[in-house]
């Protein structure tokens, strides 16, 4: 019974494992899955954010380019302000790239600072710009550094009037830009951002540490009708690293499982193995069993009907003769009746049906009646039986019958192994919390390394196969089957060559 459990506990166990196995690769593959689908996330914000700002940009500075007015210079500053652009100054350029008179205006900028910056846009940058080339009425820009070092971003465009080809430029204010116009963008609760120039100064943002592997960054662009700030990047990444945190919990989680899921398999397949050599150990046993049964039968049988026919047609020479040949057929059919008992009390346990029933009982009479029926084989093996028997022990709740088949079979076996020792001892005493039945032998006793097998089913010692003693390797399996289902247990004690010692304990 329990090693149907323990079989069915083990098929459960390595079930489990496998779907352990199992869940782990799905797991895994759709970590990888989260991982990209996080990454695509970040990206696709990553890029809308950096086409907001492009288009909010561009579009302003298109809006002023658009609304500012040759024929009404005079109103250049008006028409700044009112379109509420974020500049630091507009000039305009007249075909030669000289600055029209009353053309220039100092938006955010101070205007002495305002007209320093043209003059050193004029110097340095206006010429490479290749104004003369440029469409009419379509916006160029031009990101740069100045001499400090600090980054500048121009919108231009051509315009006509009267046949005159003009130029307007903007500088836009960046701070302004960047302070007034971002914000709008990069709130979030579960992402942080970043905007770096090209040489990954931070200008807005948080001042994280970038990671590649698990953030996003996208570049502004670099065209012609849509740039701004060439080079300019923005970078995204979860605000709270959960994933990160889930990631490394789940790989721990998965190491876990996956140890766990070897080492079950790997028991599983030991136990397999020690299953599989433990079934074939017993098949071999039973084979063993079945011919020693077999001619444990037979024997006492042919006995007795040899004699039961000698009696039979009174071939017999006296009375005596008579009465012996009377009590070899009785005794061998007590000894049948003893193996028939114990083959189908084992074949009851063996197939786990409760087979006891309990009921308060006198040990002492218990074992004085097994030691009678145990009497007449004593005196056929010319041995002797000493007993010490404590009398006032308490009443144990016991099955009887099954008490009594234990006790016969270890003084059975004591006459039959230890014949040699003539005497028997057997006591009974209480020790502690328990009643100990002992039945000492002085025979040839039980090699050290077989002292734990003899209690298993079907096995017989090496020795003892080897002489004509019959045997069928089950009665102490049941003993000790017996003891257990009382909470007691049997122990043997022996010296090869010294006697053996059993002692039974039952708990009171
Ligand atoms: P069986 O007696 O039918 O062979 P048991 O289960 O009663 O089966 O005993 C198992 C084995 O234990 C015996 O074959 C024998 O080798 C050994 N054995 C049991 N009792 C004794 C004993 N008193 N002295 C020596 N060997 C014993």
């Amino acid at each position: 019974m329990r090693r149907v459990l323990l079989v069915n506990a083990l098929i459960f166990a390595v079930l489990a494992a496998v779907v352990a196995f199992a869940y782990f690769g799905w797991s895994n593959s759709s970590a990888v899955a989260l991982r990209d689908d996080q990454k695509r996330l970040l990206t696709d914000l990553a890029q809308e954010k950096v086409l907001n700002i492009e288009s909010v940009v561009v579009e302003a500075d298109t809006r002023l380019l658009k609304a500012i007015r040759l024929d009404q210079l005079d109103r250049l500053g008006e028409q700044v302000k009112s379109m509420g652009a974020a500049v630091a100054q507009v000039f305009v350029l007249d075909f030669q790239l000289k600055p029209v008179v009353d053309g220039s205006i100092a938006g955010s900028s101070d205007p002495k600072d305002a007209v320093a910056m043209r003059d050193w846009y004029l110097a340095h940058v206006i010429g490479t710009l290749k104004l003369p080339q440029l469409p009419l009425d379509t916006r160029g820009h031009h990101y740069g550094r100045d001499a400090n070092n600090k980054p500048y971003l121009l919108s231009y465009e051509k315009k006509q009037l009267e046949g005159r080809v003009y130029y307007v430029v903007i500088e836009d204010d960046l701070n302004h830009l960047i302070m007034a116009m971002f914000p709008q963008f990069f709130f979030s609760v579960t992402h942080i951002y970043q905007v770096v120039d090209e040489r990954t100064t931070v200008w807005f943002g948080f001042g994280f540490q970038y990671d590649p592997d698990t953030g996003a960054e996208i570049a502004f662009t670099d065209t012609a009708e849509h740039g701004t700030l060439d080079g300019w990047n923005v970078r995204i990444m979860e605000r709270y690293p959960t994933a990160e945190l889930e990631l490394s919990h789940r790989r721990i989680v998965d190491a876990a499982l996956l140890g766990g899921a070897v080492a079950i398999i790997l028991v599983g397949l030991i136990l397999l193995a020690i299953a599989i050599r433990r079934e074939r150990r017993a098949n071999e046993l039973k084979s063993d069993f079945i011919s020693n049964v077999s001619h444990e039968l037979k024997t006492p049988l042919s006995i007795i009907s040899m004699f039961g026919e000698m009696l039979a047609n009174g071939r017999t020479k006296s009375s005596e003769q008579a009465t012996e040949y009377a009590e070899i057929i009785w005794r061998e059919s007590v000894r049948l009746g003893r193996l028939i008992d114990n083959v189908l009390d084992f074949a009851k346990i063996e197939r786990g049906m409760g087979v006891y029933e309990f009921a308060e009982s006198d040990l002492v009479e218990v074992v004085t009646r097994a030691i009678d029926l145990a009497n007449r084989r004593l005196t056929a093996a010319n041995m002797t039986l000493e007993s010490a028997l404590d009398e006032d022990l308490p009443l144990v709740r016991l099955d009887a019958n099954a008490f009594t088949l234990a006790v016969l079979n270890l003084v059975d076996n004591a006459i039959k192994y230890a014949g040699d020792g003539k005497k028997i001892v057997l006591t009974l005493r209480r020790v502690g919390p328990r009643v100990v039945l002992a039945v000492k032998d002085y025979g040839p006793g039980i090699p050290l390394e077989e002292q734990d097998r003899i209690f298993e089913r079907f096995y017989r010692a090496k020795e003892m196969r080897l002489k004509p003693i019959r045997g069928s390797g089950i009665g102490l399996a049941l003993v000790q089957h017996i003891a257990r289902a009382h909470g007691g247990d049997i122990t043997v004690d022996s010296k090869p060559g010294d006697g053996a010692t059993f002692q039974l304990w039952l708990p009171i």
